[in-house]
C-alpha cells in the first residue's frame, strides 16, 4: 500500500517483516489482525496478505474451519461455479485505514521513559500551581493535591512488603459552574498527564442506546495519542455523576442509573478493559486495545442538588441519648453543611455503596458569591480581564475596569445560576462595542469601563494618549 495513502502506514508497512510484535521497523506500533482487530500482543503473530491485510492464525484457522464444516462451503463446488476473482489489493484500498495501537513499552523501561514519580510535584507545589489558575476553593485544592500525590505514590510504589496502597479516586461535589471541570483540567495540564472528560448522563448500560462505559477510556486513549502507557497514568473526569443515582420507585430497568454505576465499578477499582481505538463506539472495523485502569485516577463530579437536605436531616436527627443533636446546625450555610457529607448521605442520595466505596476522597467546592466571581474575573493567570487587556494592548490601548463595573458583571452572572460560566458571555456582550470602536481612533490610549457604561447611563471613560484624563 502506498504510504501516503495511509497515515498509519506503520501497521501496514510490508517491509518491516512481521515477527516479534510486528515492530521490527521500530515504529512502536503493533500489527493488528484485520479480521478480529486484536493487536499482535494478544493474537500472536499475524500473516500479511496482499493489499495491506493482516490475519492472525486464529482467524485463519476459523476461515478454514468454515470451509470444511458440513454444510459449509464445498471446496469442490468452487471448480464448478464461476466465481469473481477477488483482488485483495483493491479490497485493501477500499478499506478504512486501520488505526494503530501504540505498543506497550517493556515493564522496566516504562518507569524511566514515560511518566515517573519524579515528575509529580509535592502537594504544596501542586496546590501552589493550582492557586495561579483557580481562585479560592482552598480546601478542595488541598484535598486534590494530596489525593493526586498519593495516587501517583501508589502507582510507583512496589508491593514487595505486602503493603498495597489503596486507590484514592476522588468525588468532587459542587454546583454547576463552581469550577469542578476547570480544577481537574488545570490539574491534568500541570501534571502533563492525559485527561478524558465524560458526562455520566450520556452513559448507558452496554447494549442500550447511549455510550458504553468503554467510550470513556477511548477518549483517554485519544488524549494520550493512542499510547496505552500514557493513558494508563492519566486522569478520567466523569461529570454529572449525580445524574446516575439510583432511580427511586421505578418499575423499568434502570439502564442509565444504577446499571451504569455497576458498570463503572469495575473500571474504578482497576481492571483490564478492551477499548476501541480511535472511536468511542465498538465496531468490528475498529481495532481494540487493552487498557488497565488500575493506575488511572478517576475523579467524579456532581452537583447533588438534594444532598444538603439529606445532610441537614441527618444532623437534625436525635443523638444516642435521644436529644435532638446539634441545635446550631439549622443556622449553618449550605457550604458548611455540605462539608459534613458522609458516604451514608451519598448512599441515601442514590449512589450504590460499592460505587461510593471506590471514591474514598470527597471534596466539596464552595458556592460562588459575587466577591468570588469578581476575583475569578481578574485574578487567575489567564483571567478573562487579562485576556481582554492583552487584546487591547495589541492596539496599544490599556484597558481598566472599575470595581463597581466588575461587581455588576458578577451580579448578572449570579442571576443566570450557571456559576462562573456566565461571566465570559456577559463580558463578551459588553465588550463588543469597545473592541469595535476603540481601534478606529489611534489617539485613544486608555479605556476605563465604568458601571454607568454597563448600565447604559453613559460611555466608557476614554483617555487620550499623552493625557491622564479626558480633556474637559
Ligand atoms: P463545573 O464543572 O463545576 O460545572 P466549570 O469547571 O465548567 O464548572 O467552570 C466554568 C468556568 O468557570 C471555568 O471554565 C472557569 O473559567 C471558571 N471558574 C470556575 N471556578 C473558578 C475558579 N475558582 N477560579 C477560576 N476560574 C473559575
Amino acid at each position: 500500500m502506498n504510504e501516503t495513502d495511509n497515515n498509519n502506514s506503520d501497521i501496514m508497512n510490508e517491509e518491516t517483516g512481521n515477527t516479534n510484535g510486528g515492530d521490527e521497523g521500530g515504529s512502536g506500533y503493533e500489527q493488528v489482525c484485520s479480521m478480529c482487530h486484536r493487536p499482535e500482543s494478544k493474537c500472536g503473530k499475524v500473516m500479511k496478505l496482499p493489499g495491506g491485510l493482516n490475519i492472525c492464525t486464529d482467524c485463519m484457522q476459523k476461515s478454514f474451519d468454515a470451509f470444511n464444516q458440513p454444510g459449509g462451503l464445498d471446496i469442490n463446488s468452487l471448480t464448478r461455479i464461476p466465481i469473481a476473482r477477488i483482488d485483495l489489493n483493491q479490497l485493501g484500498q477500499g478499506m478504512a485505514p486501520q488505526q494503530g495501537v501504540k505498543k506497550k513499552k517493556p515493564e522496566e523501561k516504562k518507569k524511566e521513559e514515560s511518566f515517573s514519580f519524579s515528575d509529580v510535584p509535592r502537594p504544596h507545589k501542586i496546590k501552589a500551581m493550582l492557586d495561579e489558575y483557580v481562585v479560592g476553593q482552598e480546601k478542595a485544592k488541598k484535598i486534590l493535591s494530596v489525593a493526586v500525590y498519593n495516587h501517583y505514590k501508589r502507582v510507583f510504589s512496589d508491593t514487595k512488603d505486602g503493603v498495597e496502597i489503596e486507590k484514592s479516586n476522588v468525588m468532587l461535589i459542587g454546583t454547576t459552574g463552581s469550577g469542578k471541570t476547570y480544577l481537574v483540567k488545570t490539574l491534568a495540564r500541570l501534571l502533563k498527564v492525559p485527561l478524558a472528560i465524560a458526562d455520566a448522563t450520556s452513559l448507558t448500560e452496554a447494549g442500550y442506546i447511549g455510550d458504553d462505559i468503554e467510550s470513556v477510556l477511548s477518549k483517554l486513549l485519544m488524549a494520550a495519542d493512542n499510547d496505552v502507557d500514557r493513558a494508563e497514568h492519566g486522569i478520567v473526569f466523569i461529570d454529572e455523576i449525580d445524574k446516575i443515582a439510583k432511580k427511586q420507585n421505578t418499575t423499568s430497568r434502570d439502564v442509565s442509573g444504577e446499571a451504569v454505576q455497576q458498570e463503572l465499578l469495575k473500571m474504578l477499582e482497576g481492571s483490564r478493559i478492551e477499548v476501541p481505538v480511535g472511536s468511542t463506539t465498538k465496531n468490528p472495523m475498529v481495532p481494540t486495545a487493552t487498557v488497565d485502569t488500575k493506575n488511572i485516577l478517576f475523579i467524579c463530579g456532581g452537583a447533588f442538588p438534594e444532598l444538603e437536605e439529606i445532610i441537614r436531616n441527618r444532623l437534625k436527627g436525635t443523638n444516642s441519648i435521644g436529644f435532638a443533636s446539634e441545635l446550631g446546625e439549622a443556622s449553618k450555610s449550605a457550604d458548611q453543611i455540605l462539608q459534613q457529607v458522609t458516604m451514608d448521605d451519598l448512599r441515601k442520595f442514590g449512589m450504590i455503596p460499592e460505587f461510593i466505596g471506590r471514591l474514598p476522597v470527597i471534596a466539596t467546592l464552595e458556592t460562588l458569591t459575587v466577591e468570588y466571581l469578581v476575583r475569578i474575573l481578574k485574578e487567575p493567570k489567564n483571567a478573562i480581564l487579562r485576556q481582554y487587556q492583552k487584546l487591547m494592548a495589541m492596539d496599544d490601548v490599556s484597558l481598566e475596569f472599575e470595581d463597581e463595573a466588575l461587581e455588576l458583571i458578577a451580579e448578572k452572572a449570579m442571576k443566570k445560576e450557571t456559576g462562573a460560566r456566565a461571566l465570559r458571555s456577559i463580558l463578551e456582550e459588553y465588550m463588543l462595542d469597545i473592541m469595535y470602536e476603540i481601534p478606529r481612533d489611534n489617539a485613544i490610549g486608555k479605556v476605563v469601563i465604568t458601571r454607568d457604561y454597563l448600565e447604559g447611563k453613559g460611555g466608557p471613560r476614554i483617555i487620550l494618549r499623552g493625557m491622564d484624563q479626558l480633556p474637559g
